[in-house]
């Protein structure tokens, strides 16, 4: 076995719902899986919902506040930010879970509310067992460099510009 980073990238749609794929394939084979998101509100009803019917080697932990260019108080955020990632940090350490999905994560990256070389340096050190996922737009050159697998999701088209809102088991 050999465990692998993987970043889900680029501006189109799926980045976060491969990543949930992702999570019900290896749940399957009964590993364990740990979701952690780190903008608030990016994790949607549906897949807490359904969160709820994978209990059993699934935990899921939401952390941050909302996005930073919302933010009235960045000192705050970032503190926030530190804390989530020494929380994800200690996750990947731990090397209790299968696969780590680190959902937004490349905000805190480029915003720099987190210095990148200590997720580099974490990452490249975690345990031999340990799949690691990190899905956002923009992910960093230092990110996509150490990682084994990038995939960089394109928008050819979204519905969103055509005026059609959210909908229910697609978006939320
Ligand atoms: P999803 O969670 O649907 O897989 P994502 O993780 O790839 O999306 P995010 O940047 O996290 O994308 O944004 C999540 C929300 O923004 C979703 O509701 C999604 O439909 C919407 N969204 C994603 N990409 C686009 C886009 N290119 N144009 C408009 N809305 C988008
Ligand atoms: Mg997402």
């Amino acid at each position: 076995m050999k465990s692998l980073l993987m970043i889900n990238t680029g501006n189109g749609k799926g980045k976060t719902t491969a990543a949930l794929g992702l999570a019900f394939r290896a749940l399957g084979h009964g590993q364990r899986v740990c979701i952690i998101q780190f903008i608030k509100g990016s994790w949607k009803y549906g897949e807490l919902l359904s969160s709820e019917r994978f209990k059993d080697g699934l935990d899921f932990h939401v952390m941050g506040r909302g996005f930073t260019w919302k933010s009235d108080n960045l000192e705050k955020d970032t503190a926030i930010a530190v804390d989530a990632w020494d929380f994800a940090r200690q996750t990947i350490v731990s090397g209790k879970y299968d696969l780590v999905i680190l959902d937004e994560l490349t905000y805190l990256i480029s915003y720099k509310m987190i210095k990148e070389e200590d997720v580099t340096d974490c990452l490249k050190n975690r345990p031999e067992n340990v799949h690691v996922l990190v899905t956002g737009r923009n992910a960093s050159q230092g990110l996509i460099d150490i990682a084994d697998m990038v995939t960089q999701m394109n928008d050819v088209k979204h519905h969103y510009k055509a005026g059609i809102k959210a909908q229910k088991g697609i978006e939320f």
